[in-house]
């Protein structure tokens, strides 16, 4: 088994970020900046907001923090989206999801200029993701892609691993994760196979991949049965059981397998801050361009 460490892949990245942002700042005099904005108390929320925002302070991106009230309206939170939108300090906008009431999200996440839709699941930067011909295009473009699919992608490139022409499998058809993986991995010209929870066959198809990512929160249910030897196993699931994180994969089960792996806690989690600190970036240089 390899282990595809996401902590040294994500500090590498964050290195060059924090220069980027130095040169930024020595060529035009600005900062970029994240406005993020958290609804509500609770735990898990507060501490991945609080990792983003001393994410920032160290790549020396400037941070803006509102913090509304659990029974916040939802006009409350337009209104704020609203006004972040023409300030020009903020060049990204990030909603902490899920909301207490998330049955507004999306119209939360559709209220936020496009320039500044940082987490990329604005409908206008899901659809450049779906039109782009391919990985470069978007690339091009400076597309403000989904974090934590974007971040798998780079941890695959990081580490030398093939998507040209491989086999992927995502199991998971989330907006979040397993929708725009789907995509990039599409992109950058996979065959991919869309598995969900009304999937027949699972392990058959699972056991087709070179790459397989696993988005279905749950708890170390994909073991050896669902992998071939030699494949690229990315674990996105994040589960809490008896206090301590887990995968969807059962990593001991698959310990002796001759793959790659992403360990659950130190695979994707860190990548998809590094990659919001990105778009912060390319939100900046956008924003600039289209000033
Ligand atoms: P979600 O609940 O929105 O989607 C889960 C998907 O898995 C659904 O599309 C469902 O059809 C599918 N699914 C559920 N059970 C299945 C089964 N038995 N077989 C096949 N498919 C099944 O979740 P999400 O937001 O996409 O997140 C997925 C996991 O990834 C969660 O554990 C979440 O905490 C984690 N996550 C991690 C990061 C990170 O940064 N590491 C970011 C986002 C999400």
């Amino acid at each position: 088994m390899k282990i595809i460490d996401g902590r040294q892949i994500s500090d590498a990245k964050r290195a060059q970020i924090k220069e980027l942002t130095a040169k930024i700042k020595s060529e035009t005099g600005k900062t970029p900046g994240l406005a993020t904005i958290l609804v509500g108390e609770d735990p898990a929320s507060k501490v991945y907001i609080g990792s983003k925002i001393k994410a920032c302070e160290n790549a020396a991106i400037k941070s803006f923090h509102f913090a509304l009230a659990a029974n916040a309206s939802k006009d409350e939170i337009l209104s704020l989206i609203k006004s972040l939108n023409s300030n020009a300090e903020a060049d990204g906008i990030l909603l902490q999801l899920p909301l207490p009431d998330n049955s507004f999200a999306q119209e939360c996440i559709n209220a936020i200029s496009p320039l500044k839709d940082v987490d990329g699941l604005h409908p206008f930067n899901a659809g450049l993701l779906n039109l782009s011909k391919n990985w470069d295009e978007l690339i091009e473009k400076n597309a403000l892609l989904s974090c934590t699919p974007a971040g798998i992608i780079h941890l695959l490139k990081a580490s030398s691993i093939a998507i040209e022409g491989k086999t992927a499998v995502v199991i998971g058809r989330s907006n979040l994760v397993g929708k725009p993986i789907s995509m990039m991995l599409l992109a950058n010209n996979a065959t991919v196979i869309m598995a969900h929870s009304k999937t027949k066959n699972l392990k058959e198809l699972s056991k087709s991949a070179d790459i397989l990512i696993a988005a279905a929160g749950k708890p170390r249910f994909i073991n050896k049965e669902y992998i071939k030897n030699g494949a690229a196993v990315i674990d996105v699931g994040i589960n809490r059981v008896g206090g301590k994180l887990c995968g969807d994969v059962d990593f001991d089960d698959v310990k002796d397998m001759d793959i790659s792996i992403t360990p659950v806690p130190g695979g994707v989690g860190p990548m998809t801050i590094t990659m919001l600190l990105e778009n912060t970036l390319k939100a900046f240089k956008n924003r600039d361009r289209s000033a």
